[in-house]
């Protein structure tokens, strides 16, 4: 089971802002034989390398989170790789580990799979009753699309494979690039900027209206591991903080942390995106899960390891 340190796990995507938290959580609880390839060693996306590593390797558990990710600017601007590269990474990996006797996979999603305007809190039931936010459609379909592969191999396999739908993650090892990254580390990059360079404004995207949840990736870490341990439904799992900030108010606070003094100049050519969306993880906190870090916490925690570790 689960508890035996020494059974094989294959973490794809560790290098990621997902992946490399959920290898810190399993070090942390001991678990001694993960098996890791970076994206180098071994290209996801090519079903018959897919296929031979799983040959070789034959890991027991899959945690699935390697994916090709980006804000919105980026889903908007590269829809063809946002929607081919993720759905070949989940088929091969899926696929394989169905076929090479994997015990349990668990795959990561995000809240975007959910309709623009799906009730709020948005409940797992929500998916597939309306139309998608169109910014990152492209992406969401990939990820629907693994879901569902999840669900059809239960179903007519017996395979245990799970799926857990993230709201919007952040913290260490998370992408901070000006254009393609998600608010979060976007902002805290040009905060960081506009500080150092003593810059009197930062321009931030939008009217600042919408609301956003946000989750350190430490908790989604440990959720995924909880869910591996509990959780064997045929539905996916949403996995969320609870907790919404506007955009305007996350912009404030890591303003704050990061120390810049200047002020905030809204640019509202660029896209809201969807309204809100604030996941309902009543069912994982049913089962007994509940985050644990505060969003000013993660924030800190986060900017430290931004100085540590993109700064010079
Ligand atoms: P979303 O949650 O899928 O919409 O993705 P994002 O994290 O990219 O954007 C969230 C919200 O933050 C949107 O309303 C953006 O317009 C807004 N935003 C404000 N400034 C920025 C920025 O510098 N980068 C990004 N990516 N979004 C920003």
């Amino acid at each position: 089971s689960f508890s035996d340190k020494s059974a094989k796990i294959f973490v794809a995507g560790h290098r990621g802002l997902v992946g490399s938290a959920i290898v810190r959580k399993l070090i942390s609880l001991g678990f001694t034989n993960l098996v890791l390839r970076t994206h180098s060693e071994l290209d996801l996306t090519r079903q018959s390398d897919v296929e031979y590593f799983f040959s070789a390797e034959r890991p027991v558990y899959v945690i699935l989170a390697a994916a090709k990710v980006g804000g919105i600017h980026a889903n908007n601007t590269y829809p063809a790789e946002f929607i081919s590269v993720n759905l070949q990474i989940q088929t091969n990996v899926i696929d394989s580990s169905f076929r090479f006797g994997v015990k349990k996979l668990l795959f990561l999603g995000s809240s975007c799979i959910y309709p623009k305007f799906a009730p709020q809190p948005i409940p797992e039931s929500a998916l597939l009753t309306a139309p998608l936010e169109p910014t990152n459609e492209w992406y969401a379909i990939a990820k629907i699309a693994g879901i569902k592969m999840c669900q059809a191999y239960r179903i007519q396999y017996n395979f245990n494979a799970i799926s857990g739908m993230p709201t919007n993650l952040y913290g260490p090892h998370d992408n901070f690039h000006p254009e393609n990254s998600h608010v979060l580390p976007a902002l805290m990059r040009r905060f960081h900027e506009a500080k150092t360079n003593k810059a009197k404004e930062v321009v931030v995207w939008g009217t600042g209206s919408p609301l956003r949840e946000f989750l350190h990736v430490d908790d989604l870490a440990d959720a995924v591991v909880f869910m591996i341990k509990n959780y064997s439904g045929l539905e996916h799992l949403n996995v969320g903080s609870g907790k919404e900030v506007t955009i305007k108010e996350l912009a404030e606070l890591v303003k704050e942390v990061v120390g810049f003094e200047g002020d905030l100049v809204w640019d509202s050519l660029k896209p809201d995106g969807t309204p809100r969306k604030l996941m309902d993880s009543s069912k994982l906190a049913a089962l007994g899960w509940q985050p644990k870090v505060e969003l000013k916490d993660g924030l800190v925690d986060t900017y430290k390891w931004y100085l540590e570790n993109v700064t010079q």
